[in-house]
């Protein structure tokens, strides 16, 4: 099925980054990952604590290599690290629908040199554990988000929309970064403070908007902002249902789905219809000309990070959008 994302406001025109595998760089790859697996093929494999698995006298190269799986923890792990980290994050491609991302050669070669790799989990970006199992390291330290968050696999993937997310995955970066970097304890300290200063301009206007708009039903075509719709206790209409779930595995909702979503718009029985333009089907565009048509306040969401922002302008951005639609008329 053809998920590209139809042309909405804040999409950036990217291309599609299908990197040709170069064969040559492939084989030396391999032969890299075939001789660090030989030499650390007994080691544990990575821990989700952070810093478990490094050797604390092993030296660490400032600056510090990390793989941020998704490009929101990667914009948070250059926030705290700053010039002391490179950062690499796999999606970031808004074209792209991340649940059906196949990983490249690239992205083997930045795990296999990752010191700090950060995935989401809960089976969101299984890809990587696939890249992280083709090049072991007993040095490296992952950061599972799902995991420091006490989720289960099961659980709605998309952490990084819960408002109580993005300051663990902070506290766990400097953590991490101090072990590896003592002398420069210090300064992950302050821009972890600093990041904790502008991260409370988020919870303030999720408050605001709790405030006057608790309650309102909204409907929404994937499950992308659950956790965001719940801390500003939106009812979201029939959530995590059959349209939403057929929608975020790139299936055709039931037709009784269908036809019970297109009623939720065309009576005008929820106030927004929040679209996740980045996980797109012949459904949800139908549904998106429907609510446009019916005069149904329409708040376009994206996975990733839009190019360009931090994490809290993107969250700060998307509230005002929610809040300007809940508003509405
Ligand atoms: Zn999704």
């Amino acid at each position: 099925m053809n998920r590209i994302s139809v042309d909405l406001p804040m999409s950036s025109p990217l291309l599609p980054h299908h990197s040709q595998p170069a064969r040559g760089v492939l084989a030396v790859v391999l032969i890299i990952a075939a001789l660090i697996g030989t030499a650390c093929a007994r080691t544990a494999a990575p821990s989700d604590a952070p810093g478990a698995g490094a050797r604390a006298t092993a030296p660490t190269s400032v600056p510090i290599p990390i793989v941020a799986a998704e490009n929101v923890y990667g914009d948070l792990a250059r926030q705290i690290g700053g010039d002391r980290v490179v950062v690499t994050s796999i999606l970031k491609d808004p074209t792209v629908d991340p649940h059906e991302y196949d990983s490249t050669v690239a992205d083997a070669k930045a795990v296999a040199g990752a010191r700090i790799v950060i995935k989401n989990g809960l089976g969101y970006d299984a890809f990587v554990d696939r890249l992280l199992a083709a090049s072991p390291r007993p040095d490296r330290i992952v950061i599972d988000v799902g995991h420091l968050t006490g989720h289960r696999d099961g659980d709605n993937p998309h952490l990084w929309y819960d408002p109580a997310t993005m300051p663990r995955v902070a506290r766990s970066l400097a953590d991490t970064l101090t072990r590896l970097d003592p002398s420069d304890a210090d300064y992950f300290a302050q821009r972890l403070q600093e990041f904790q200063a502008s991260e409370t301009a988020v919870d303030d206007r999720i408050a605001a908007i709790r405030a006057r708009h608790a309650g309102t039903r909204v409907l929404a075509t994937e499950p992308v902002l659950d956790y965001l719709t719940e801390a500003l206790g939106l009812v979201v209409v029939d959530r995590d249902g059959a349209f939403q779930r057929a929608v975020e595995a790139g299936n055709d909702p039931p037709a009784a789905a269908v036809v019970a979503f297109r009623e939720q718009i065309t009576t005008r029985a929820v106030k927004v219809l929040i679209y996740n333009r980045q996980t797109v089907t012949p459904v949800t565009t139908q549904m998106l000309a429907l609510a446009r048509q019916t005069g149904l306040a329409v708040v376009p969401v994206s996975e990733t990070e839009p190019e360009g922002m931090t994490y809290q302008q993107w969250m700060l951005d998307q509230l005002s959008r929610l809040d300007q639609a809940l508003s509405s008329p």
